[in-house]
């Protein structure tokens, strides 16, 4: 019997993250003078041995052992072949999937929660705090926090915070605590409220207050951290391609397409970029960003400077950018409702390293359920992005009568968006695809701003 798990012992875990600034180039972030940030600036948000990380040109980086020994409460993640999808599809091609469900807060978003907990600690910091969209940032930082003993505060996206009352419940359970945003606590918040009294709020904005919250800590015990999009996130996930390699290699496969959600990019990043290193040195394979049609970062927006923030606190960042003002249609994917999109899964894409796709809100749910149906488990509703496209490309060998591998994140589980679901199958939910003309007027913001040129890594 074809076994379905690929299971590696806790020995076989990578003891190294890698890290992909090592093999290609990019566009220095840039400071409110226009000239590149040095580390410095960067030192009042986040601790400096994370900014060392951010930085690092290192290709491969130690895993701390405190790190090793937490990540072991979960990992090595299993890898599981698709056969009853595959079945439901009839297709001849192989799916496997890497199930990041399995953590604690049930996601991939703890492998980097644990090691910024880690650095965070290690340099003195008492106190951290971050936004999240759909909470499950703030449940796995919340979570992470409490293996280091550090105060963990939260602000989170307004419709989720309605919408999924119960992950706010999980970051009770850590210690976290958990703030809807805009809030009146920051000048962030309340610009925001003062401009729309009734806004869904954004990750934007979210990060705006967190990042302000940080700075104007006087004790200077408090740093901020970012749950995706930066350098030293990416880094840590590639935990999870670095493992889906070694258990690929057990079965004597390797991938002709990998697939992934993409929000901020870092589920995705940390399945791909270790396969995105063999295609830099020319191994043949696609690669898939997915994203919502209604917030279409890679597939429609360009390669711009652009503020991780709705205030612009952050530094200039080059990336694929709907502009920092933008607040996309409230899809119950939250976690993918972010304006712009990782530096380095923008650089790979604008070389056309990888092939960004983007599916509708419908699709999605309906591949959810097939998923569910036939490999029980329930995705969450960012997980279906990818799914959505799987099941595509599936199709596609089916028709060309081809035996494709194809693998892709199982980014996490959607028992606690059961909400979402249950309006799916009611019939409530519809499409939102952006308009060319709402395209043309989120980009008036671009008009002064400096531009990233086009590199070329290979
Ligand atoms: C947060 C989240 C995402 C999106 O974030 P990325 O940084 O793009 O990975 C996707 N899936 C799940 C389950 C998430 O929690």
């Amino acid at each position: 019997m074809a076994s379905h798990k690929i299971l590696l012992t806790e020995d076989e875990m990578p003891r190294q993250w890698y890290n992909i600034l090592a093999d290609i180039k990019m566009n220095p972030p840039l400071g409110p003078d226009g000239n590149p940030v040095s580390p410095d600036q960067l030192a009042p948000v986040f601790p400096m041995n994370l900014i060392e990380q951010e930085v690092s040109q290192e290709r491969w980086i130690d895993i701390p052992q405190e790190v090793m020994d937490i990540y072991t409460l979960w990992r090595p993640s299993p890898l599981v072949r698709a056969t009853r999808l595959e079945k439901a599809l009839g297709t001849p091609a192989r799916i496997y999937f890497k199930n990041e469900g399995v953590s604690p807060a049930g996601s991939h978003k703890p492998n980097t929660a644990v090691p910024q907990a880690y650095y965070n600690k290690e340099f003195g910091i008492k106190k951290i705090t971050t936004e999240t969209g759909a909470g499950q940032w703030g449940s796995a930082l919340s979570f992470a926090c409490a293996q280091f003993g550090l105060q963990c505060t939260v602000y989170m996206v307004r419709i989720s915070f309605d919408q999924k009352p119960y992950r706010k419940s999980m970051m009770g359970v850590w210690g976290g605590k958990c703030i809807a945003s805009p809030s009146t606590l920051t000048k962030a918040g309340r610009d925001a409220l003062e401009r729309d009294p009734n806004t869904p709020g954004s990750l934007g904005i979210a990060i705006s207050e967190a990042v302000e919250a940080a700075v104007s800590d006087e004790t200077g015990e408090t740093r901020y951290s970012l749950g995706s999009v930066l350098n030293h996130v990416m880094l840590h996930q590639t935990v999870i391609g670095l493992e889906a390699k070694k258990q690929l290699e057990k079965v004597g496969e390797y991938p002709d397409i990998v697939i992934g959600c993409a929000g901020g990019g870092s589920n995705f990043a940390g399945l791909a970029f270790p396969f995105a290193q063999d295609k830099i040195n020319g191994k043949q394979l696609e690669i898939y960003p997915v994203e919502p049609a209604a917030c279409p970062t890679l597939t429609k927006a360009p390669f711009v400077y652009d503020h991780g923030d709705v205030a612009g606190y952050t530094p200039l960042l080059p990336m694929h950018s709907l502009g920092h003002a933008f607040v996309p249609a409230p899809i119950h994917a939250g976690g993918l409702r972010y304006h712009g999109m990782a530096p380095t899964v923008s650089q790979l894409v604008d070389e056309g390293l990888m092939d960004a796709k983007s599916v509708n809100q419908l699709d999605c749910y309906e591949a959810g359920l097939i998923f569910a149906r036939s490999e029980g488990h329930i995705p969450a509703p960012e997980t279906t992005h990818a799914i959505a496209q799987v099941i595509k490309e599936a199709n596609k060998a089916k028709e060309e009568g081809k035996e494709k591998v194809i693998l892709f994140n199982w980014s996490g589980h959607g028992a606690l968006d059961l909400g979402a679901y249950e309006k799916y199958l009611a019939g409530e939910l519809h499409n939102f695809e952006l308009t060319d003309a709402e395209m043309n007027e989120a980009m008036e913001i671009f008009k002064n701003y400096p531009k990233p040129e086009h590199l070329k890594s290979r």
